[in-house]
């Protein structure tokens, strides 16, 4: 069939293992200890997650086995759907070949069940019947939630406060599948009550969020963290993503020039692009890829490659990152999952070597491109991925100004079902982009832990 549109797997070719660029980019900068500057081993990690976790996020080998109860579940809504955009084709009247993949079929809209399930699995399979964790807009929180439901397991979520308002279905939604939601900064835990006395109306960040978490998980022994994005594990589960991908380009007889990916803390761009990055780096094809970053959290395009905590409080082991220093709080913009100030060590890397590049998108534009792609293929984008599908579409948009027909992929990392909200704030012309402010990113990088010698 010439004008296909799906490319479609069977529950058989579900991933038996998740791929670990690690394995690939030998010699990338390990997470140190805050207090001795030792390098952070299985035991350090052991207050917040199982082993199998904290073996996961160490781990330097390229192939983890897939849990079969994880597959299990995985068959739900994986292998997801890969699909050639052919009527955005003919909007833009460009000869390149649009596709996406498309995660936003899971039960909670979008590719965070894919670790969430896994998580879940794990601490389930060690004894941990309770977990904590942050999330921006809700689409971490009602992942987790999700995955804590199906393994009977009691979630705590501290919800970004300005998504928390913003963004009412989400917390509907996590309460639905029995987790509790708290705003975020709260005062349920001393991370928290220290920002709100400093700052009463602070509108959080998930930095902030996060060093709640991880206070509950840290200070209860029968509570562990469960992270959305950002960490090695994370980045490893995320993996089915390209690599179910990738075997459908050969369905396709076709193979991406240019991978691009939205990118908050780097896990459904690192799911997507990693395993076509493996396959480069072991000798096949070269791929363009491209992180697509909102303008005003622009931490690959503006941020420094450093040392720096995961969390506001400094709870974290030191991640080397590319950051706007963990004390920015970036200014409340729609795509909520993009608001993080930090990059996943994994992502930071393969920029640091350009094997990758980054760009910075703005809200406006970005939800001008979400509506084109809607009118023409349906699917109402999350906030987040009309960061990749604005960048994919100027891609398309170059082929056709240089006559050239290349192949685009982009993840489409989830549904915007929840964000009707900011659709209408942008279709209503109340929508502004939001300025980055240069002075702010100067104070918070003067407070990066500078004391690490790397
Ligand atoms: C959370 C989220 C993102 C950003 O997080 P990453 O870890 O960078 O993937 C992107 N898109 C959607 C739909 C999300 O929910």
């Amino acid at each position: 069939m010439t004008d296909q549109i799906k490319y479609v797997l069977g529950e058989k070719d579900i991933p038996r293992t998740w791929y670990n660029l690690a394995a690939d980019l030998p010699g990338g900068a390990p997470m140190l200890h805050p207090g001795t500057g030792a390098e952070i081993t299985v035991d350090d990690l052991l207050g917040i997650m199982p082993e199998t976790l904290a073996r996961q996020e160490l781990s330097r080998e390229a192939e983890i086995e897939i849990p079969e109860p994880v597959r299990q579940i995985y068959a739900q809504f994986r292998p997801a759907p890969l699909f050639r955009a052919r009527r955005l084709e003919r909007a833009l009247g460009t000869p390149a070949r649009i596709y996406y993949k498309y995660e936003g079929g899971s039960p909670a809209g979008s590719h965070k069940p894919n670790t969430a399930i896994a998580q879940a699995y794990y601490n389930k399979q060690a004894g941990v019947t309770r977990l904590a964790t942050e999330t921006g807009a809700g689409q971490w929180g009602s992942s987790l939630a999700l995955a804590g439901a199906l393994f009977e397991m009691d979630v705590s979520v501290f919800m970004v406060k300005v998504s928390y308002h913003q963004k009412p279905y989400r917390r509907m939604l996590m309460a639905t599948y029995g987790a509790r939601c708290v705003p975020s900064p709260s005062t349920e835990t001393a991370a928290g009550r220290a920002i709100l006395a400093e700052d009463p109306d602070c509108p959080g960040s998930l930095g902030i969020a996060t060093s709640e978490a991880l206070e509950v998980a840290g200070g209860n022994s029968d509570v562990n963290y469960a992270g959305g994005s950002v960490l090695n594990h994370v980045l490893l589960h995320q993996s089915v993503i390209g690599q179910e991908a990738i075997a459908q380009f050969a369905l396709a007889d076709d193979y991406p020039d240019i991978v691009i990916g939205a990118t908050g803390g780097g896990s459904n761009f690192g799911g997507l692009a990693f395993p076509f990055l493996g396959a480069q780096l072991r000798g096949g094809s070269t791929v363009r890829v491209i992180a697509a970053e909102p303008s005003s959290c622009p931490t690959m395009t503006q941020g420094t490659l450093s040392y720096d905590f995961g969390d506001t409080a400094g709870l974290t082991p030191l991640i080397k990152m590319h950051t706007l220093g963990h004390s920015f709080v970036p200014p409340p913009v729609h795509a909520g999952g993009l608001r993080y100030h930090g990059m996943a060590p994994l992502v930071s890397e393969a920029l640091d070597r350009d094997l990758i590049e980054a760009t910075a998108v703005k809200q406006l534009s970005c939800f001008a491109s979400g509506i084109t792609f809607a009118r023409a293929e349906g699917i109402v984008p999350a906030p987040e991925s009309t960061h990749a599908i604005d960048v994919a579409i100027r891609e398309a948009l170059r082929c056709r100004d240089e006559g050239v027909a290349r192949t685009i992929l982009f993840g489409l990392s989830g549904h915007g079902h929840f964000d009707l909200g900011a659709y209408e704030a942008y279709l209503s012309g109340s929508l502004r982009d939001e300025e980055f402010d240069p002075a702010a990113l100067e104070s918070s990088l003067a407070k990066l832990p500078g004391f690490v010698s790397v």
